[in-house]
């Protein structure tokens, strides 16, 4: 919904903490999801992922989620879906050329970048979107990569 984005862009720093948070208790169970298997987790820990990231960030499930390097401003919520924004079409007031009504993702993504702690990954250039990991879960994406097994598409 608009205007929980817009509130979780202006809470960026809060959400980056909760972030964090959720990125150490992921690593800490690895062991048991591991055990029980991430295939077997993938669907319920997707569900999950997506109706919280869904309320907070209309999260479109792109399975790479970006959200700590776009200043908790989802960028696929973009209507061009630039990974890296913003584009060129800019209105004076902030607002998105293609949708005037909505101020513009990257421009949100920029200040809630520097609410944040580690605001400035939002000058790491993002990867294109891997349409293969569309509705795959970024938490258990995170919880192997932290762990250090290495991501797995
Ligand atoms: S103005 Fe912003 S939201 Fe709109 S298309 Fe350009 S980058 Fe995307």
């Amino acid at each position: 919904m608009y205007a929980v984005r817009l509130w979780s862009v202006r809470h960026a720093r809060a959400l980056e903490l909760a972030y964090r948070g959720l990125e150490r208790v992921l690593v800490a169970v690895h062991p048991w999801i591991s055990r029980i298997g991430y295939a077997r987790l993938e669907r319920p820990v997707a569900a999950v992922e997506k109706s919280l990231k869904g309320l907070f960030f209309d999260c479109r499930m792109c399975g790479a989620c970006a959200l700590s390097s776009t200043g908790m401003s989802c960028s696929m919520n973009c209507p061009k879906s630039l990974r890296n924004g913003p584009c060129g079409g800019v209105r004076e007031n902030g607002h998105c050329e293609v949708k005037p009504e909505m101020v513009c993702v990257w421009v949100e993504a920029w200040a809630g970048a520097r609410r944040m702690e580690g605001g400035m990954k939002i000058l790491a250039v993002q990867p294109p979107v891997d349409h293969r990991l569309k509705d795959s879960s970024s938490w258990l994406r995170v919880a192997r990569e932290k762990s250090g097994e290495g991501a797995k598409p």
